[in-house]
Order: C-alpha cells, then sequence, then structure tokens
C-alpha cells in the first residue's frame, strides 16, 4: 500500500482560527480523504506552535499568569474548531509535548555534531509578529513592514546554523526536482533569495522566557522555528526510541506534500531542506505554497473587524459549503478574494438551485414513477449514455493530482449541468404518460440515479458530508459503499436494482 504523509503549518495560538487558517486545514483535509480513496495510506498532521513569544504575550493580555493553562487552552480550541469542520487530521502535535522536545533535542545534537552549529554574536532586528530575525531592508521607517510595529534591536551571543554551507546544495535540489517547490512562482522566489539574500541565521535566543532550551545550554532556548520545523518529523516518531517509532519514521519520512503559506516561504523552502540535509535526512517531495486571501478587497484584520470566524460561518451555510466555496471561488496557489456575497449568492445557485435541485427532482420521480425504487436498466438507448464515464473520472482525477480544486469542482458541476439538461429535454413527466415510453423512463431514471452515486464518489473528499447524505437519499448504506476501492466504485452501474430509495429533504435549503 503506498503511504502519504502531509502536513499543515503548525499555528500560533496567540488567537483563535480565522478562516484563513481553515482554508489551508480545509485543503489538506480534501487532499487526505482523496489520497484515502485512491487507496493510500494516508497521514496527515496538523497541531499547534507553541514555544512561541507571540503566544506568551498574548497570554499576558489575557490575564493568564500560568502559560501553560493558557496553551491548554488555546490548543483545545483550534482542536475543537477542526473537529467541528470535520477535518480527518490523524495526528495533532503540540510543541509542548515531550514527544517534541526529545525530538528537537536529538535533532540539535545531530546538526551540532555534523558541525553545522556555532556560537556567534547576533547584532540586528526582531520581529515578535514575525518570530523572525529582520534585516534593515525588511523596515519601514524601523517598523516591520508587515506588522507596521518597531522591530526590537538586539545585540546577544547566540548560537547560529551554518544556511549558507548548503545554497550550492539547495539550488541543485530545486533545479533536479521540478516538483519540490510548488507553484512556480514561489520556486523562482526562493531561488532568488537562496542566490543572493540567504545567509546564516541565529537559531537560540539569551535568556528567554518561553522556548525548549538548548542542549547543555540551558540559558539558550532555541528559535521558535528552528524548534516548530521539526514537528513534521516529531509527530512520527523521530524522537522515539521504540522500535515501533524507528518502523513508522522509516515508513513515513519523507513527508509528500507540505502545505503551506507564502508568508512562511522562506522557513520552509529554505531554512528547513538545509535543516534537513545537515541532520542526514531526505527532503519531502512537494512543498505547496498557497496565496494570501483578502476579505472583501481589504486585508483580514482585527482593527479593521472583517476576521472570518469559520465556525459561525458554517453554522449557517454547512462545512461543505464552506469547503466548496473556497476551493472554487480562489486558484489554489493564488491570491484570492473572501465575500459574503459571493458565499451567498453561490451557495444558492450551484448548491441549491443545481447540485440540490437535481438531487431532490430525481429523487421525487423515482418516488412518482418507479414506485420508490431504482428501476431495471434495460438498454443502453440513443441519448441515454451513462453521464459519468471515464472521461470524467480522468480529468477529475488529474486536476485534483495538480492541486487544481476549481477545476476538479468543474469537472463534477459538468455532470450536474448534463443531468439537469438530460431531465429537461427527456421530459420524465411526458414519458410517464404512455406505456410505451415505460422502458426509456425506466434507462432514464437507473441513469440519473446512478450519476447521483457516482457524483457522491466524486463530491466524496471536497464535500464529504454532502457525498454521504447524497448515497443516504438513495438508500445506500455509507459503510458499505465507502468500504468499496474507488477503482471499482467509479465503474459505470454500480447502483443495484430495486433498492428503496429514501428521498429527504433537499440537501442544500435555500438560504435567504
Ligand atoms: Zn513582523
Amino acid at each position: 500500500m503506498p503511504k502519504f504523509y502531509l502536513s499543515t503549518p503548525i499555528y500560533y495560538i496567540n488567537d483563535v482560527p480565522h478562516i484563513g487558517h481553515a482554508y489551508t486545514t480545509i485543503v489538506a483535509d480534501v487532499l487526505a480523504r482523496y489520497h484515502r480513496l485512491k487507496g493510500a495510506e494516508v497521514f496527515f498532521l496538523t497541531g499547534t506552535d507553541e514555544n512561541s513569544q507571540k503566544n506568551f504575550e498574548a497570554a499576558r493580555v489575557a490575564d493568564e499568569r500560568d502559560l501553560k493553562k493558557y496553551l491548554d487552552k488555546m490548543s483545545a480550541k483550534w482542536q475543537s474548531t477542526w473537529d467541528l469542520l470535520g477535518i480527518s487530521n490523524d495526528d495533532f502535535i503540540r510543541t509542548t509535548e515531550k514527544r517534541h522536545l526529545d525530538a528537537v533535542k536529538k535533532f540539535w545534537l545531530k546538526v551540532q555534531k555534523n558541525g553545522d552549529i556555532y556560537q556567534g554574536t547576533y547584532e540586528g532586528f526582531y520581529c515578535v509578529g514575525c518570530e523572525a530575525f529582520v534585516t534593515e531592508t525588511d523596515l519601514v521607517d524601523s517598523n516591520c513592514a508587515i506588522h507596521k510595529k518597531p522591530a526590537k534591536k538586539i545585540k546577544e551571543k547566540n548560537y547560529f546554523f551554518r544556511l549558507t554551507n548548503y545554497r550550492d546544495a539547495l539550488i541543485k535540489h530545486i533545479a533536479d526536482n521540478p516538483d519540490f517547490i510548488q507553484p512556480i512562482k514561489r520556486r523562482n522566489e526562493i531561488i532568488n533569495y537562496i542566490k543572493d539574500f540567504m545567509t546564516d541565521v541565529s537559531i537560540s535566543r539569551q535568556n528567554f522566557v518561553c522556548g525548549i532550551p538548548v542542549p547543555n545550554h540551558r540559558q539558550q532556548a532555541i528559535y521558535v522555528w528552528f524548534d516548530a520545523l521539526i514537528n513534521y518529523l516529531t509527530a512520527i516518531d523521530y524522537g522515539a526510541k521504540t522500535i515501533k517509532g524507528k518502523v513508522l519514521f522509516k515508513k513515513l519520512w519523507p513527508a509528500d506534500l507540505q502545505l503551506i503559506g507564502k508568508d512562511i516561504l522562506k522557513f520552509h523552502a529554505a531554512l528547513w531542506p538545509a535543516m534537513l540535509m545537515s541532520a542526514d535526512l531526505p527532503l519531502p517531495q512537494t512543498i505547496f505554497a498557497h496565496g494570501y486571501f483578502t476579505i472583501n478587497g481589504d486585508k483580514m484584520s482585527k482593527s479593521l473587524g472583517n476576521v472570518v470566524d469559520p465556525v459561525e460561518l458554517a453554522k449557517i451555510y454547512s462545512n461543505d459549503a464552506i469547503r466548496w466555496f473556497l476551493l472554487s471561488e480562489i486558484k489554489f496557489g493564488e491570491d484570492g478574494d473572501f465575500s459574503l456575497v459571493r458565499l451567498k449568492d453561490g451557495y444558492n445557485n450551484k448548491l441549491a438551485n443545481e447540485l440540490g435541485n437535481l438531487v431532490h427532482r430525481v429523487l421525487s420521480m423515482t418516488e412518482k414513477y418507479c414506485d420508490n425504487k431504482v428501476p431495471k436498466f434495460s438498454a443502453a438507448a440513443e441519448g441515454l449514455d451513462p453521464l459519468c464515464e471515464i472521461d470524467i473520472w480522468r480529468d477529475f482525477e488529474s486536476a485534483m493530482d495538480h492541486f487544481r480544486f476549481d477545476e476538479a469542482l468543474g469537472v463534477i458541476w459538468k455532470v450536474v449541468a448534463t443531468a439537469n439538461q438530460l431531465i429537461d429535454k427527456e421530459k420524465p413527466w411526458d414519458l410517464a404518460k404512455n406505456d410505451n415510453t415505460r422502458g426509456r423512463l425506466n434507462d432514464l431514471m437507473y441513469n440519473l440515479l446512478e450519476t447521483l452515486r457516482q457524483l457522491g464518489w466524486l463530491l466524496l473528499p471536497i464535500m464529504p458530508e454532502t457525498a454521504e447524505k447524497i448515497w443516504t437519499q438513495l438508500g445506500l448504506s455509507i459503510e458499505k459503499e465507502k468500504a468499496k476501492a474507488m477503482d471499482k466504485a467509479k465503474i459505470w452501474g454500480g447502483l443495484r436494482a430495486e433498492i428503496k430509495i429514501i428521498k429527504g429533504e433537499p440537501i442544500f435549503p435555500k438560504i435567504v
């Protein structure tokens, strides 16, 4: 069985998740479900980045004196958000867990032994918002260009990582592996950075209030990014000494896909692979950076009051509607814009009127003309070809394999539109009036019902709750249907005749 190990970034927990975090996590969930359908043993990781000064300061603002209590509370909030949104992660890592501390220690000592850690003096700026050492060129009037707050000038003795040792190896690896950094514009961006701007980086802080202590030097804490990146190894037992842990690590590493936002490209596409090279570990197959998104054209920010809470939104529209909207609206990898008006219009037009209405009308007609049962299909009559054939599946899989989720949804909606058109053309209500056309009516209805079953399969990774609702209304057992291998499930004609359908309420009730 092939494996597929994918991850989201781990998130800072100085605030609750917003729609941008949900976007990354939802995309990861879609891909995890898709690869499970294709028969891979999937390991889907997300988690929280807890050794950060940002979290420490947020705890103080929240008047929580006990940092651990604050971290526990906030991390639980993130976990429950993903549960409410139906995210199917296999593990949730917190970087304050013992397993992570063990892995970080092991990693540090390995890199140190390989000669890539040295002591030096750091003199420069640090932005707490970025949790990054910044250079004068990153500042505008002594403020961080992103956070618009003054960066702190610091001068301290700390440890450095010989990042520049890996300049040539990184450039070569990126050139030899065109899928390594995606999309292309991010690859070009990172090559420029590695060639012209990359320097050795400070990887520890002196007398620090939070953070993992440097092994054998407790007055120093490990720089939060150096610790955080190692989470991708920790979760698959890099730090474990047990045989079971070693087997798991060997099986799952290197990761197949690491999803990130473009703001953390440098850390993931330069520092992280160099750290891995230094620790004698292979690099992930693909690092994919998605774009930013704005809300009605504006940057999402607390001060603008336009921060979107994904859980509140899902209460109104459903988890699947949010998934559908984010994936169809934004080309993955590009910047995008989120608009409540477009969400509502899209929901009513595409989900309620097109998909929801197709399901409801086909089941209503089955009830009315076919005694509530799936009719027998007699012959492939003229004009009643299967609506969901090999070419549909091929286009769908090709889009999914290339992160083109908007196109994958386009393929699904092509099937929906064709089915709706077929009903309008064949007019089952007329076919039902005449005994001579009974056979054609049965064949038409079978064709439409089987199309719904197949739509369930196409929708399963992207809109899992909708897929299950469709199958339930078709009278199928969700468990039995899901237990099929995708290759078998997509063969036309899998719906047995005589099954009693269970027409329910419309799956996407209109929202006014
Ligand atoms: Zn900043």
